[in-house]
């Protein structure tokens, strides 16, 4: 956080003017808050110097975006200039009242900036929830299984990770649909992950624009230091599936926001949030499921995460069950013998047992999981970091902002990761 003096440095009134070169236009975004749109880029005003911009006028993204692909030198007048969050002196802020315009040459040329590349050890050194651009990590250790959390009566997934370079090493939390996208001992490239610090551990939460790129080598070796994250047993339990109840929700791939009063079975939706009218496939669900089992160790009853249902389904194929509750309890009421892998009484596989190999099955097996299971707290501030980090940038200017914002604007554009991440 920059200090209040800082802050004073800078005109709040949109009066000023800065020349340069624009560059990495995003998608539209929408603030999960205010649902009010906006969008970044970046902008060179010297050689070697680029500056965050937020612009908070949807109708001037493609002048932005033409003035980037043609490389165009450019005014952009009536800007304010904020204190930046990432380091850099200042970020450039425009509204409907800021005007671009192409100018004669500037004296440097259009230079892409390169990817703000962290090593771990500078992370470690950032304040907690801060962006960090990009780090390029192998994955030392995987967390076996989802950790599961209601928040808001919602059930959130989240996975534990160890990431590492030639600097150091640091825990890393995926959630939902990321549940499962690093593979232990890859390389990748990973972009927008936020810093956190909670009861004196300080690590990185990935963000709903989190993306995770397969790289082929670092630019220097991982640390290769002895290290173990203590872990629980796995057990499996067999039985079979007497009594069930699943709830399906659904949020909006557009703002994320949980929808209620969801038809499946109509051709389209209109998202409670952002009222865009979408198709029902849109809207991604979330199926969690409440199990009665019987078998031999008696009767019991377990919950099934998400991460669970889905990597099942998506095993045998049955994906399209998820457009309606009851045909997920039906198809679980039919399946016969189950397995049901746990670890630290949660519930972290599920499997069809074919009824001859049952005995086989039986055996516990003894793996390596995760160390401590997170307090349902943290969870929840986790998760809100996980829906609101992207927008925490725009937060601080959008009380000003908002006058200025034209909300009739629609855009077909999504600036969401893809549902692409999976087991
Ligand atoms: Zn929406």
């Amino acid at each position: 956080m920059a200090s209040t003096s800082t802050a004073k440095k800078f005109k709040s009134d949109y009066s000023e003017s800065v020349c340069g070169y624009i560059h990495n236009v995003s998608a539209l975004k929408t603030s999960l808050r205010t649902g009010y749109k906006f969008f970044n880029a970046e902008f060179q005003v010297n050689r070697d110097e680029c500056h965050d911009v937020v612009v908070f006028a949807v109708e001037k993204r493609t002048a932005f975006v033409q003035a980037n692909r043609n490389q165009s030198p450019v005014k952009l007048d009536r800007i304010a200039r904020r204190v930046s969050k990432n380091g850099s002196e200042y970020d450039i802020h425009c509204g409907t009242c800021t005007a671009i315009s192409v100018v004669a040459d500037l004296g440097y040329p259009f230079k892409s900036p390169s990817l703000k590349l962290k090593t771990i050890a500078e992370v470690k050194t950032m304040a907690p929830k801060q962006n960090v651009a990009a780090v390029q990590v192998k994955a030392v250790h995987v967390g076996s299984g989802s950790e599961t959390a209601s928040i808001n009566g919602v059930p959130v997934d989240m996975q534990t990770c160890y990431v590492a370079d030639h600097t150091s090493r640091m825990k890393l939390s995926l959630w939902e649909t990321q549940v499962g996208a690093l593979v232990h001992n890859k390389l990748y490239e990973i972009t927008n992950v936020c810093t956190r610090e909670f009861e004196g551990e300080f690590y990185l939460t990935a963000t709903r624009f989190t993306q995770f790129k397969e790289v082929a080598a670092l630019s220097a070796p991982a640390i290769n230091t002895p290290f173990t994250v203590e872990e629980g047993e796995i057990t499996v339990v067999t039985g079979e599936i007497s009594g069930v109840e699943v709830s399906i929700r659904r949020c909006c791939i557009k703002c994320r926001a949980w929808q209620a009063d969801f038809n499946s079975k109509a051709k389209f939706h209109r998202c409670v949030k952002c009222g865009l009218l979408q198709k029902i496939l849109n809207f991604l669900p979330t199926v969690t499921a409440k199990v009665s089992v019987s078998g031999d160790f008696g009767e019991d009853e377990f919950k099934l995460c998400n991460s669970v249902l889905r990597h099942h389904l998506e095993e045998e194929g049955l994906c399209n069950l998820l457009l309606d509750a009851q045909n997920v309890e039906e198809y679980l009421l039919e399946m016969g013998v189950c397995a049901f892998k746990l670890q630290k009484s949660v519930v972290i596989a599920l499997s069809k047992v074919e009824l001859d190999k049952v005995e086989a099955e039986a055996e516990p097996e003894v793996l390596v999981g995760e160390a401590a299971s997170l307090l349902e707290g943290e969870m929840e501030s986790l998760f809100e970091e996980f829906a609101e980090s992207e927008v925490l940038v725009a937060e601080t200017v959008l009380a000003e902002a908002n006058s200025l914002l034209d909300q009739q604007v629609e855009s077909s554009e999504t600036s969401l990761p893809s549902e692409s991440v999976k087991h």
